[in-house]
C-alpha cells in the first residue's frame, strides 16, 4: 500500500515537472516580434573603436556592449558556398534563408531555385514586416530579406520587387531606382515607382519631418537620389537619423497584434571601410547604436521580442595598432586626433579633386585632419603609391594611401579597401537568443529566427 502511495506520489511529480517544463520552454522559445539589426561592414574591431572612442572620448557607454553584457553572445563565420570572404548579398540571404549561396546572388539558392526568406515567412503568418537602412533601400542586404534576382546590381528589378512586396516600411535611398531617367533618375523602363506605391497604398515621405508626420500602415521614405548621408555629415540636412527611422518603423509594425519582423542595416558603416574612413567608421556606428538603443528599449516594453545584432562581413581589415611617429613604447589608438576629423571621406574628396596637386594634398589633409603632412608624406599620396603595389585589394583612388598615411597619427590600419573573413560578433536579447552562443555560423541566423517565431 505505501509503495502504491510512493509511486503515485512520485508519477504526479514527473507528471507537474514535465508540464512545468514544457510551459517554461515554449514561454522560453517564442518570439513575437524579431528586430534584426545588422552593421553593415562591422567586424569587432569597428565596435571596439567605437567603444574606445565613446567611453574615452564621449564619457558614455554604449548599449550595444550593454547587450552584450545582459543577453547572448556568440562569433559568427560567414562563408559563402564559393568563398571565404563574403559580400553582403550572400551573407544577407545567407541569414535571411539559412541557405549556403553564391557570392552576388539575391533570394536565389546555388541551384538557381527560388528561397523563401524569413520575413516572407513572418508575412504568411500575418506579421507585420519592414526594412530599413541608411545605404539604398535597394542595396544588398535590404535586397536579401526579400527580392529575388540572380545578381545583386539589377537594382531596378529590386526596387520593383520591394514595391510589390507590401512590406508595411521600406525606408533608405537611392530614390534613383525609383524614378526614371527623364526625371534624373536611373530607371530606363519609364516607370515611376513612387507613383506605383502611392497606387499600392503607400504613403511616401522623404525628410525626416514628413517621416515623422506620416500616418498609415504602409510608409515608404526614399531620403536621397543616392545613399543617405554619412552621420558624421548629416548635420544640417533634411535626412533622419538611423534612430528616427528605427523609432518611426516600430511605431507602424507595433500595431500588428500578429506581431512583426524588423530588418535595420547600418549600411553606411561598410561603406567608410571600403575607403579606410576611421572618423566615418566610428560616427555611422554611434549612429547604429543609438537605434539599437530605440530597439532596445522597445525590447524591454515588449518581452516577446528577439532583437539580434550582427554584421554581414567585416570591411577594411580594420586594427588598431601600437605605435605612433616616434614612440618606443606602445601607445595605441589616438582618439583626440580622431575627434578633430571634419567630415567623411566624400566630403574631402569633393574639395581634394582628381590627381590633386602636392599642396591641394597637404591643404585638404590640414583642414580635414588639422594634420601638417610633410611633403615627403604627401608624395606617396600624389604617386598613389599602395595601389600602384596592390591594386586588387587597394583598388579606390587615393583614399587607400591617405588613410596609410594618416595611421601614424590615429594609429588605425586597414589591411584592405575590400571585405576580410574576420570572425563577427552575433549578440541579442529576449526569447530565442539563448541559442546564440559558442562558434555560430551566418545560416543559423535563420534557424534561431525560425524556432523563436515557433515556424
Ligand atoms: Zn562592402
Amino acid at each position: 500500500m505505501r509503495s502504491k502511495i510512493r509511486k503515485l506520489f512520485l508519477g504526479y511529480i514527473i507528471v507537474i515537472s514535465l508540464i512545468l517544463s514544457f510551459s517554461s520552454l515554449s514561454i522560453a522559445a517564442q518570439a513575437k516580434n524579431i528586430i534584426l539589426m545588422i552593421g553593415d561592414g562591422m567586424g569587432p574591431a569597428h565596435v571596439h573603436t567605437t567603444w574606445l572612442y565613446a567611453t574615452r572620448q564621449l564619457g558614455k557607454g554604449l548599449v550595444m556592449t550593454e547587450i552584450m553584457d545582459k543577453g547572448r553572445t556568440a562569433y559568427m563565420i560567414n562563408d559563402t558556398a564559393d568563398s571565404t570572404v563574403t559580400e553582403s548579398a550572400a551573407a544577407g540571404v545567407q541569414m535571411a534563408t539559412g541557405v549556403k549561396v553564391l557570392a552576388r546572388a539575391v533570394g536565389i539558392g546555388p541551384d538557381g531555385k527560388v528561397l523563401k526568406t524569413i520575413l516572407e515567412m513572418a508575412k504568411e503568418k500575418g506579421k507585420a514586416t519592414g526594412l530599413v537602412t541608411t545605404s539604398g533601400i535597394t542595396d544588398a542586404t535590404p535586397a536579401a530579406f526579400v527580392a529575388h534576382v540572380d545578381h545583386r546590381t539589377k537594382e531596378d528589378i529590386i526596387a520593383e520587387q520591394l514595391v510589390k512586396s507590401d512590406m508595411n516600411i521600406l525606408f533608405g535611398g537611392r530614390k534613383d531606382f525609383f524614378i526614371t531617367e527623364a526625371e534624373k533618375g536611373k530607371r530606363k523602363d519609364g516607370r515611376n515607382l513612387v507613383n506605383e506605391a502611392k497606387q499600392l497604398g503607400y504613403v511616401v515621405v522623404e525628410t525626416a519631418e514628413d517621416m515623422k508626420k506620416a500616418h498609415g500602415e504602409k510608409i515608404m521614405g526614399l531620403f536621397n537620389k543616392g545613399n543617405m548621408l554619412f552621420e558624421i555629415d548629416r548635420k544640417d540636412s533634411k535626412e533622419p537619423s538611423l534612430a528616427e527611422m528605427t523609432a518611426k518603423a516600430l511605431d507602424v509594425v507595433s500595431k500588428d497584434k500578429d506581431g512583426f519582423f524588423l530588418m535595420i542595416e547600418a549600411g553606411r558603416i561598410d561603406h567608410a571601410a571600403h575607403r579606410n574612413d576611421i572618423g566615418a567608421v566610428i560616427f555611422d556606428t554611434l549612429a547604429f547604436d543609438e537605434a539599437i538603443k530605440v530597439a532596445y528599449d522597445f525590447q524591454k516594453n515588449n518581452p516577446d521580442t528577439l532583437l539580434i545584432i550582427t554584421a554581414d562581413h567585416e570591411t577594411g581589415g580594420l586594427a588598431v595598432i601600437g605605435h605612433s611617429h616616434t614612440s618606443t613604447e606602445y601607445v595605441g589608438i589616438n582618439l583626440e586626433a580622431i575627434s578633430k576629423i571634419k567630415g567623411s571621406y566624400e566630403k574631402r574628396d569633393k574639395e581634394l579633386g582628381k590627381d590633386p596637386t602636392l599642396e591641394k594634398i597637404k591643404e585638404v589633409v590640414k583642414k580635414y585632419y588639422e594634420i601638417d603632412l610633410k611633403d615627403e608624406e604627401a608624395k606617396p599620396i600624389e604617386e598613389n603609391l599602395l595601389k600602384k603595389l596592390d591594386p586588387r585589394n587597394f583598388h579606390y583612388d587615393l583614399q587607400g594611401i591617405i588613410a596609410f598615411m594618416l595611421r601614424l597619427y590615429h594609429r588605425i590600419g586597414w589591411a584592405t579597401m575590400g571585405h576580410s573573413a574576420t570572425p563577427l560578433f552575433l549578440w541579442g536579447i529576449g526569447p530565442g537568443s539563448e541559442k546564440i552562443n559558442g562558434w555560430r555560423h551566418n545560416t543559423e541566423v535563420f534557424k534561431i529566427m525560425k524556432e523563436a517565431y515557433g515556424f
